[in-house]
């Protein structure tokens, strides 16, 4: 990754995303949809199909999104400062705002696994639980790069983020060994995830996995 998710010094302006609040980008925004639960969000065109694989595999891999408590765009200031908030950029989403509220007293207060910061963390967002300060925001993932850092990241995760085989399960394949496995499906917990739930199929040697065997995924 050619670009920070941690340095905050530059605006969305400054990487070529033009202005935010108060100019009104509606127009840039498309609408995504989280296929397991519905969940709808308007973001820019630019990020919007890196956001759909995004809250896809988030629910795929177990985390529960509730539609209600989940936006993008939004045209307005950080609140009570004037300076434009990074959702009037559609740059950013909130997912789950009641489970995992913003606030001031130094720790992130989330359900969220920490394989989601992660995950959404290796295609260039920036989650709001790794504040620095007294201020946390864990319900919040923001876009860190360029739009055409927004093309690489969404070519990254198309080839990279695999579509679950068959409802969760996984046939071994000649060759395959678990930590190649669960590197692939990115399953997090990594091998020993994967070994633990298949133990009684697998035996006692996490090594030995033979073609035909049908994993479960956790
Ligand atoms: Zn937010």
């Amino acid at each position: 990754m050619r670009f920070s998710i941690t340095d905050y010094s530059k605006s969305p302006q400054d990487k070529g995303w033009g202005h935010g609040w108060p100019v009104d980008r509606s127009a840039d925004m498309r609408r995504v949809k989280a296929d397991r639960s519905g969940t709808k969000v308007n973001v820019h065109k630019r990020v919007a199909a890196l956001i759909d694989i995004l809250l896809d595999e988030t629910e795929r891999r177990g985390y529960k999104l509730h539609p209600e408590q989940c936006g993008g765009f939004n045209n307005r200031s950080i609140k009570g400062k004037n300076v434009p908030s990074r959702h009037s950029w559609g740059l950013a989403v909130d997912l789950n705002w009641n489970l995992n509220p913003e606030t001031w007293d130094g720790k992130a207060h989330t359900d969220l696994p920490s394989w989601v910061p992660q995950l959404w963390g290796r295609y260039g967002f920036a989650w709001g639980g790794h504040y620095k300060g007294d201020h946390r925001d864990p319900m919040h993932f923001e876009f860190m790069g360029s739009p055409d850092d927004a093309d690489d990241m969404t070519a990254l995760a198309r080839h990279s983020v695999t579509d679950p085989p068959s409802a969760g399960k996984y046939v071994v394949k000649s060759g395959d060994t678990l930590s190649a496995i669960a590197a692939r499906l990115r399953i997090g917990g990594g091998w020993q995830a994967l070994y633990n739930l298949n133990k009684t199929v697998i035996g006692p040697n996490p090594n030995k996995i033979v073609p035909g065997q049908v994993l479960r995924l956790p």
